[in-house]
């Protein structure tokens, strides 16, 4: 028996929205691929990579804390991700880390550990996964489509961060898809900036996959995807016209009945003052239309209150719209400044406690109106995705339900089944965010 040189042990720390979740695992299988080690703890680790968020204060606050708590107890450390693409403010607040790069830098980030921890020739490189490492449960995965934006709306700062549109070709998502199927995944989360903008920047090029011509374009993704037999979400979908398209997949159960849409606002003064690529009008005409074709669709919105110029007549413009929309899903935030963002120099910026008492108004009514649409669901079936088991029963979702940002479906009764079984249940009771299942009168 030879004997190898002890592995290089990388601690990994990962922050941040779904997109910076995905380039956390693009590090972390070039990592595994090359022979690193992930080590569980500082102590044990030869160097620390810390993914960052820099999108609100907050985050950025958290950022910085991982950073000083990672020197501090380990020493080594490589910054990646949305903070690192700030300025200098890493370096100027820790000038002692290893290295800075910006978002989705898979490559930067692995020469800073070539530079500090230069590889070992491993020859169990090839234990990898073929679907490489994931940092979501065995039975969902997000699947990245793209990369960048090239909408400007002026409360945010993605683009300067992460550059315009970039999509990766349909073949490359595609095995990507497949080869998560292959490895026990039931549900695929489509992400990106913008999922409908998917192949404009390469003029919906064909590529190959399986033999087969397909378009690099949101529906002829969407199609192939649908193929693989397992449940597909699409997230951050903007209205655009060819959106019509996906529906009847829907419909057909091809993809989930699920469309999750950054609406923002309802006031055609405050979306023009953000930059944004919709109406109000034709919003609602279309959602009409969508539940026309496919009624079991559940839609997902956010929306800022409180922008800079939000008169009380705008805000209640927007909650018309919610009345009228009866969105299933919403989240709703105060609108606060990010630094570099354009919207920072609009006049007539709303006060504080008018941004909460807003805030307060439209959850209120919001609340509402999704207890109702829970509550229509009482004495349906629904097929739910199980997500944990424990002693008091099993927490599943809905096809309604994505992971983390939606609800719950839970079952009292004792089951053996397991995470990522499907099971279908008649929902017995339900409050605003979530529902209860029952397994019993299954067929
Ligand atoms: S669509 Fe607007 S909010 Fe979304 S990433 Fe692009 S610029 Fe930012």
């Amino acid at each position: 028996m030879t004997s190898t040189p002890a592995t290089h042990r990388i601690g990994f720390v990962s922050l941040g929205c779904p997109k910076a979740t995905v380039d956390s695992e693009h590090i972390l299988t070039q990592l595994r691929a090359e022979g690193y080690a992930i080590s569980p703890s500082y102590d044990e680790a030869d160097l620390v990579v810390i993914n960052t968020c820099g999108f609100i204060d907050d985050a950025i606050d958290e950022s910085l804390e991982a950073i000083d708590e990672a020197l501090h107890e380990n020493g080594k450390v490589i910054v990646t991700g949305c903070l690192g693409a700030k300025g200098d403010i890493v370096r100027q607040h820790f000038p002692n880390v290893l290295a800075v790069t910006g978002p989705h830098a898979t490559h930067e980030v692995m020469e800073a550990v070539h530079e500090h921890l230069p590889p070992q020739h491993d020859p169990f490189i090839d234990l990898v996964p073929a679907q490489g490492i994931r940092l979501t449960p065995r039975h969902y995965a997000y699947l990245k489509i793209s990369e960048g934006c090239n909408h400007r709306c002026t409360f945010c700062i993605i683009p300067d961060l992460r550059g315009d549109l970039v999509s990766r070709p349909v073949n490359e998502v595609l095995g990507e898809a497949e080869r998560l199927v292959a490895a026990g995944v039931k549900e695929l989360l489509v992400i990106s900036q913008d999922t409908s903008a998917y192949g404009i920047d390469v003029r919906y090029r064909t590529e190959f996959w399986n033999g087969m011509p397909v378009k690099t374009r949101m529906t002829e993704l969407c199609s192939a995807l649908g193929s693989l037999g397992v449940w597909v979400r699409l997230h951050y979908v903007y209205p655009y016209p060819h959106v019509d398209e996906i529906i009847p997949l829907m419909a057909d159960g091809k993809l989930l009945p699920y469309l999750d849409i950054p609406f923002q606002h309802a006031s055609p003064r405050i979306l023009k003052a953000m930059n944004r690529p919709a109406a109000s009008a034709k919003s609602l005409q279309r959602i009409h239309e969508w539940r026309a074709i496919c009624p079991e669709l559940t839609l997902r919105s956010t929306f800022i209150v409180g922008f800079p110029g939000e008169t009380e007549e705008d805000f209640e413009q927007l909650l018309d719209f919610l009345e009228q929309a009866r969105l299933d899903r919403v989240g709703c935030f105060p609108y606060s400044a990010v630094e570099g963002a354009r919207a920072n120099q609009l006049p007539d910026p709303v006060d504080e406690d008018t941004k909460q008492e807003r805030l307060q108004r439209f959850m209120e009514k919001q609340a509402v109106i999704s207890s109702e649409k829970l509550s229509a669901r009482i004495g349906s079936r629904q097929r739910v995705l199980v997500d944990a088991v424990g002693e008091s029963g099993t927490v599943a979702r809905s096809a309604a339900d994505a992971p983390e940002i939606d609800g719950l479906v839970y079952i009292e009764e004792p089951s053996d089944a397991q995470p990522g079984d499907f099971l279908d249940v008649r929902i017995v009771a339900t409050d605003e965010h979530d529902m209860w299942g029952s397994l019993s009168g299954q067929p």
